[in-house]
């Protein structure tokens, strides 16, 4: 058994029994982790209230168990920082909360992950990108970009995922149900001329439930044109190097409305659904 501090993210948390609970944390040093800890749940005390998440700390823990199957608990904890505006609207919240979903879903617990703490780090800390719908939603797809490209789901939007081709910024793309990015016209009419039937996972659409949408998602069965609004927002995420380039690049072009913000969106969590 050790010790070790670690700047950490509470993502999760949930009771277990009297005050006792478990933690989720996006640490720096052990990437996701589940940490058990007593107090958790203490009428005022200032461990409850700085456990809620989403909230930052420096968490000291000790480690025993095996090396792939190590037990965390904690030991003490500081506040680093609260982010109060994620707090003030439902909306907001639920969101986070779908976030959060994505990083269980997709990330390997007790590994270390520095590409994604940064994410992280820069997307919960531009608290101000919360407060309006707008900024929310670029937020998102600057976030689902950037996690795709780092857990290499899908790394670049501006190739055809089969052959490789370029395409002009002003053409429009396909995406096939389940293919890792997006298509050139010539090959998704070699797939639709195979006419197969996507099944889509059932699980897919329990992964929206917690999310309020203007409108339904309906998961695509077959062939989905990817209009070049979608793609000119996707590029813009993808080569932007921060969160605040991307909303400046995104605002700065009059061309872009607030419908393909909402269609690049939807399009991302349909993505994210047909590789569940
Ligand atoms: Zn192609």
């Amino acid at each position: 058994m050790f010790q070790i501090k670690t700047l950490s993210f509470v993502l999760e948390k949930e009771p277990k029994y009297n005050e006792e609970g478990t933690l989720l944390f996006l640490t720096k040093k052990f990437g996701l982790i589940r940490v058990t800890a007593t107090g958790l749940y203490k009428a005022n005390a200032k461990l409850a209230s700085w456990t809620e998440p989403p909230s930052c700390v420096w968490a000291t823990l000790s480690v025993s168990g095996e090396q792939h199957n190590p037990h965390y608990r904690l030991i003490t904890l500081s506040p680093k920082k609260f982010f109060s505006p994620l707090h003030q609207s439902y909306q907001s919240l639920s969101w986070y909360f779908f976030y959060v979903r994505l990083l269980k879903h997709f990330l390997p617990f007790n590994i270390q992950m520095p590409k994604i703490f940064s994410l992280w780090q820069e997307i919960i800390s531009a608290e101000e990108s919360w407060l309006e719908e707008k900024t929310q939603k670029i937020n998102f797809i600057y976030f689902t970009v950037k996690f795709l490209k780092i857990e290499g789901l899908c790394p670049h939007w501006q190739n055809c995922t089969a052959c490789g081709e370029k395409w002009p910024t002003d053409k429009t793309a396909f995406f096939w149900p389940n293919e890792p990015g997006l298509l050139c016209q010539k090959c998704s009419q070699s797939l639709a001329k195979n006419n197969f039937f996507v099944q889509n996972n059932p699980h897919s659409f329990q992964f929206f439930n917690i999310l309020s949408l203007e409108k339904p998602l309906v998961l695509p069965k077959n062939l989905v044109r990817v209009p070049s609004e979608i793609i000119k927002i996707l590029k813009i995420s993808e080569e932007s190097t921060t969160l605040t380039q991307t909303l400046a690049e995104i605002f700065s072009r009059s061309k872009i409305n607030d419908s393909d913000i909402i269609k690049t969106r939807n399009f991302l969590l349909i993505f994210l659904a047909s590789s569940l």
